[in-house]
């Protein structure tokens, strides 16, 4: 069958969207040796967000969050050593800092306590962000990667052209998929994928509600380093209109301050219903406690205060596939007998896991089509890419 359009480029694999996970899918397969082309109605950063496409909402933490996936453990562990490498470049916009994660009631250690490093428990911590009627807390803290989400995507983007990447901007429907080049299809279409191919698993949305408060300084620990936290409140302390999860990440151009989780469905309109205490952040509904809790713990902690800020409120939909099963869907099907990899359905961590998804993703490519790697010519500024694509060619990451 002639599936090439005129105007698309011989290539082996399709990649289906543009957001973290089909240009992190893209870019390793590339690396691995096959010829790559981007389908993508949005681009994150070049174009307008919206809720349902979820990665310019990122905040962007790298640590699991409302995510189901089998061999989460090793896609973590993939993830984390894709970001250490790019932070220790210096030259993809991941660095390293100081994450804590606060409880106003006791918690077992998180499953990737083993993972992460410098993993250790409040109690050994001098000081760390605690509401000032708090009696006391409990948690952690660890050194956290950060991805500064513009800049990381735009390298991204930048790194994947140069080394041949093709990407273009249209909106597919099923038919479309079926005329596009490539010896195989990767579904990287998050929340949309649901309209492209049937999947017999359920979905659900959390919709997170954040405030960028630009303007404000950056927040910084007693080291002067910057820092990010988690922090959950107990209910019968702060009572039921103000309960539930804050955080506060710092980046270069915004301070990002969330928490919401609010489960809908992905098929009917979202009422913007907001449960508890609420404000009008812009026009934007959104709980109370993101800026009046963040607001205290950030002033008692880092004498940083949101006042002088000017304030942004907005949402995003966390696309969560099958979270009581499989979880996010990373399986390889056949349309009209060629090969389509699924990699959609990460939830709250679809930064956290992308490099993970993208090797499993890669693997399932791998077992049906032969990567024929050329050697690697990069600028100068992309030199750990060549890093990159030795460990994915080694089979580090297998
Ligand atoms: C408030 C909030 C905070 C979050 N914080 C974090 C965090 O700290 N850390 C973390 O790891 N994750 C976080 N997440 C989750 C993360 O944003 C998602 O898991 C991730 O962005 C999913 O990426 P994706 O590429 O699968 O989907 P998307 O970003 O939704 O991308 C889908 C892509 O497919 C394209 N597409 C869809 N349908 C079609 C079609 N028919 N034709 C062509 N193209 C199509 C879209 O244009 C888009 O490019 C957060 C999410 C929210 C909402």
């Amino acid at each position: 069958m002639q599936r090439a359009e005129q105007t698309d480029p011989y290539i082996d694999v399709a990649v289906l969207g543009g957001g973290v996970i089909g240009i992190s899918t893209a870019l390793y397969l590339e690396l691995r040796g096959y010829s790559t082309a981007i389908y993508t109605e949005k681009i994150p950063f070049r174009d307008e967000p919206a809720p349902r496409f979820a990665t310019p909402y990122a905040a962007a933490s790298i640590k699991p969050a409302s995510v189901t996936m089998s061999e989460q453990r090793q896609a973590l562990s993939i993830s984390q050593d894709v970001f250490r490498l790019f932070a220790d470049s210096g030259s993809m916009g991941i660095r390293q800092q100081a994450h804590f994660v606060v409880y106003e009631r006791d918690r077992a250690d998180p499953s990737y306590a083993e993972i992460v490093s410098g993993f250790r428990r409040l109690s050994e911590v001098g000081r760390h962000p605690k509401r000032p009627d708090a009696r006391s807390v409990f948690g952690w803290q660890f050194e956290a990667y950060f991805a500064e989400l513009p800049a990381y995507l735009s390298r991204c983007y930048a790194l994947y052209e140069s080394i041949g990447g093709h990407v273009f901007e249209r909106s597919l429907t099923r038919d479309d998929c079926r005329n596009l080049p490539g010896e195989a299809l990767v579904n990287c279409t998050g929340l949309g994928a649901r309209d492209l191919f049937p999947d017999p698993r359920p979905w659900t949305v959390h919709v997170g509600h954040q405030v960028l408060a630009d303007g404000v300084q950056l927040v910084r620990n007693d080291d002067g380093e910057p820092f990010s936290y988690n922090y959950t409140p107990d209910p019968d302390a702060v009572g039921d209109g103000t309960a539930g999860e804050v955080y506060a990440y710092p980046r270069m151009d915004t301070l990002v301050l969330g928490g919401s989780r609010i489960e809908v469905s992905p098929d009917d309109e979202w009422n913007g219903d907001v449960p508890g205490r609420s404000r009008s952040v812009g026009g934007v509904e959104v709980p109370s406690r993101i800026i009046d809790l963040n607001q205290e713990l950030l002033e008692t902690y880092a004498g940083v205060t949101l006042e002088r800020g000017e304030l942004t409120g907005r949402y995003g939909f966390r696309p969560v596939r099958d979270p009581d099963g499989q979880g996010v869907r990373l399986e390889r099907v056949s349309l009209d007998g060629r090969p389509v990899v699924h990699n959609c359905g990460h939830g709250g961590a679809g930064v956290t896991l992308s490099w993970g998804s993208a090797a499993k993703a890669c693997e399932l490519v791998e077992e049906v089509l032969e990567p024929e790697p050329t050697s690697l010519s990069v600028p100068r500024e992309f030199a750990v890419a060549e890093r990159l694509a030795d460990r994915i060619r080694c089979g580090r990451y297998s």
